[in-house]
């Protein structure tokens, strides 16, 4: 898997140096494993809860070779990451899927639905895309140019215009034209959390005025080679919105692949993009077992 090479490379590296030289899984083995994990960004909580799974099977089994290590990690890791669920909903009473995208500025969140809107294009589906981060002149800019670069519409309004009436809009164009899928992008700035939620808010329920079932989705962008300031913005997006999946971009070029474990399992939220690249093919859907695989070999 190219686009994890560096997490893969020194995950494996710097497990190979804990059990150099060692036949069993011992304390001093669990104890450079945990640092293996936690330099892997993986979290210290979800670190632990790892620790402990592995201490319990070293018990039960009396013994556990190093060569069995690398499996039951395998295990234990895929066990912790959450299932998805990859199919939009085909109900047509359901249509069109709206897919509301959250997430701080600089995350990736313009290049995510960029890259979405092609992964669904390619599947025959049609997409617009709603200009709903009306506070920054850039955002709006750079969905633009995403808008004409994969060649769907984009509605949009005047800047500092509110970002609900952009939903709004955006909803209604894409019942009127009987499109699939709705990719509204919104304003992330933390620093007033009570505007956030108010402002997420506002955008769920005007939408529902349109279609009773938006959004769909609440599919929260996290920079994947932040390491825990991606754990900290997903407590605060959790806090203020029911977020329901997760992108983590820019998976090439770190080491941190780590976070996706962590904050799959601290969050209860499925990872279902990863982002490992700037160019529009480069979205792949989440597959656990392959993500997993990928560390190991
Ligand atoms: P936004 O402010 O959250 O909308 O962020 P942008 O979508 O504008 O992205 C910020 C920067 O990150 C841009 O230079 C993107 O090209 C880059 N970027 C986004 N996703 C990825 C990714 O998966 N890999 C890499 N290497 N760069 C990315």
């Amino acid at each position: 898997d190219e686009g994890l090479e560096k997490t893969k490379s020194s995950f494996l590296n710097k497990l190979s140096k804990a059990v150099a030289g060692k036949s069993k899984v011992d304390a001093a083995v669990l104890d450079d494993l945990e640092e293996v994990l936690i330099s892997s960004d993986v979290g210290v909580a979800t670190t632990i809860k790892i620790i402990d799974r592995i201490e319990d099977r070293v018990a039960k089994d009396k013994y556990l070779g190093t060569e069995e290590l690398n499996k039951i990690l395998r295990e234990e890791i895929a066990s912790l990451l959450a299932e998805n669920e990859h199919k939009l909903d085909d109900d047509d009473e359901k249509k069109p899927y709206v897919i509301m995208v959250v997430g701080v500025n600089g995350v990736g969140k313009t290049t995510t639905i960029g890259k979405l809107a092609t992964l669904f294009k390619n599947q025959g589906l049609s997409v617009v895309l709603g200009a709903a981060d009306t506070f920054r002149a850039a955002a709006v800019e750079q969905l633009d140019i995403w808008s004409k670069r994969v060649e769907v519409p984009i509605v949009k309004q005047k800047m500092g215009s509110d970002p609900a009436s952009v939903a709004y809009d955006t909803v209604q164009s894409a019942v009127k034209k009987n499109v699939d899928v709705v990719l509204i992008d919104t304003a992330g700035r933390l620093h007033n959390k009570v505007n956030l939620m108010n402002e997420l808010t506002k955008i769920k329920r005007v939408m529902q005025k349109v279609v009773k079932h938006a959004p769909n989705e609440v599919l929260l962008v996290l920079d994947g080679s932040t390491g825990q300031n991606a754990f900290e913005q997903a407590k605060q997006f959790t806090a203020a919105t029911e977020v329901t999946s997760l992108a983590v971009t820019k998976l090439d070029g770190t080491a941190k692949g780590g976070v996706v474990i962590g904050i799959s399992d601290q969050f209860k939220v499925p990872v279902k993009y990863i982002g490992i690249g700037e160019k529009a093919t480069d979205l792949q859907l989440f597959d656990k077992q392959v993500f997993v695989d990928s560390f190991f070999s």
